[in-house]
């Protein structure tokens, strides 16, 4: 046809949950929660687009996301610079800062939604992703670097993953990163000759950042390079040691990884990171450190902080990878109807069983009408459904409906009529009763 219309695709790299994945998304989001709650995390939603300056600050400008991920625009309003947030945290400090949130005693606080970088888009990276975060404000000690740690070991655990590891380091304060960033730069100079185009822009801006190289070619080199773990004084080292024992004690099992980084200043001792085999090369799926300096920085009385994010469609497609559960009934109760006044009794009622407390879905038409009784009964089937309750032209002059089991075996399938009044208290009971004993259990008719 000539006047055809021009279809829309989502933007590249940022992808639609679509209704087949929402329930596995579900049960991560309620399972994260609950968890997150169990430590005493309170949830904090902070905007999606912030001043692009704040993640500047927050972030660091020698870093991938703010040299060239970050979705930057000028408010054409108002001339405001502003950014789509590419990770929480900045938010999260952001609002503890601005409403004084830690006045009163150290928070425990989470977050959830979006984030957006400007990636190149393959398996396990987007260009709009979820994470989940959490953010311990106020607590200078290993125990809270513990706690998170092990509030994400809960979270794998009730999940069912039993694939991911936890590797752990400790990149000191900023002084003792000092001396260490000196004999880097010299070891790197020495071996300038495999130093690739990033690696040689990086020397001076932010050399420990090229320990975190995935260039194969350099592997080799970085492995030996010096180790920050080396240039740690007495009290860095004492909270390293503390949250090892910690953790120990707990049976939590971490491989100490001396090239794990984060190149920023203002992060300090505890880094982690939870990875995985099974998902090719974006096997993080959880990144988590201490800041201790970053609320001075945002112009807050200095309180210590750390946190973690968790990227959520890397864990989805573990959890996929893992086996999928069984997709969970549209509704319990569908509701099939034929004639005009039948329609009229079909709503009521359906209002009634969702007073009840139960989940109904009432047929309704569609461009080739309300369908055939056969064509509603196979909506009703594939609903996946307890019950069909159907009323026609005969239910509605002996004002009864009749009440139909879906899950019944093949064959087996009973229908009874039930008076109009009385259909919302047998319905109940039919359903509770069902889930009593399961769709296969003979008894699945009984009453109490
Ligand atoms: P990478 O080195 O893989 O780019 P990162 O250091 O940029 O990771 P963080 O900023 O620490 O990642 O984000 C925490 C977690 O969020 C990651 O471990 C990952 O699980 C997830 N994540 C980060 N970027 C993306 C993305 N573009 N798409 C999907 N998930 C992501
Ligand atoms: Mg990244």
């Amino acid at each position: 046809m000539s006047d055809k219309k021009e279809k829309f695709t989502a933007i590249k790299g940022m992808n639609d949950i679509l209704p087949a994945d929402a329930p596995l998304w579900e049960l991560f989001e309620n399972t994260v929660e609950s968890v997150l709650k169990s430590y005493g995390y309170q949830k904090i939603v902070t905007p999606i687009v912030e001043e692009t300056g704040l993640f500047a600050r927050a972030i660091g400008a020698v870093t991938d996301i703010v040299e060239k991920e970050m979705y930057s625009f000028e408010d054409s309003m108002n001339g405001d610079q502003l950014t789509l947030r590419p990770e929480g945290t900045a938010g999260a400090v952001r609002a503890v800062v601005e409403h004084n949130l830690a006045y009163d005693g150290p928070k425990r606080l989470w977050y959830k939604g979006p984030m957006f970088r400007h990636e190149r888009p393959q398996r396990g990276r987007y260009r709009q992703f979820f994470q989940f975060g959490a953010e311990a404000i106020g607590f200078a000690g290993p125990d809270i670097d513990a706690e998170l740690i092990m509030l994400c070991r809960r979270v794998w655990d009730d999940l069912g993953l039993d694939n991911i590891r936890l590797e752990l380091n400790s990149i000191g304060n900023a002084e003792e990163r000092q001396r260490h960033r000196a004999d880097l730069i010299a070891y790197f100079e020495a071996n300038a000759s495999v130093l690739d185009a990033e690696a040689q822009r990086r020397l001076h801006a932010n050399p420990l950042r090229i320990l975190d190289t995935k260039n194969p070619a350099m592997q080799d080199m970085v492995n030996k390079a010096p180790k920050l773990l080396d240039y740690l004084g007495g009290e860095s080292l004492a909270h390293f040691e503390g949250l090892k024992k910690i953790l120990d004690a707990n049976n939590v099992q971490y491989t100490v990884n001396p090239r794990l980084v984060r190149g920023l200043d203002y992060y300090n001792r505890t880094v982690f990171e939870w990875v995985t085999d099974e998902l090719g090369a974006q096997g993080t799926v959880c990144a988590g450190g201490r800041y201790d300096p970053l609320i001075e920085t945002f112009g807050g009385k200095p309180t210590p902080g750390i946190g973690f994010a968790m990227g959520m469609e890397r864990l989805i497609e573990l959890m996929k990878s893992q086996g999928e559960p069984a997709a969970p009934s549209q509704c319990d109760v569908y509701m099939v109807h034929q004639g005009e006044e039948a329609q009229m009794k079909a709503f009521i009622l359906a209002e009634r069983i969702r007073d009840a407390g139960l989940d109904v879905v009432l047929h309704c038409a569609t461009p080739q009408g309300a369908g055939s009784f056969k064509s509603q009964m196979k909506k009703a089937d594939g609903s996946g459904a307890a019950f069909a309750v159907i009323i026609g032209e005969d239910e509605v002059k002996n004002e009864v409906v009749a009440v139909k089991s879906l899950r019944g075996a093949e064959g087996s399938a009973q229908q009874t009529s039930v008076a109009f009044d009385e259909a919302v208290d047998h319905i109940v009971d039919q359903v509770i009763g069902g889930g009593e004993c399961g769709p296969d259990c003979d008894e699945h008719h009984h009453h109490h």
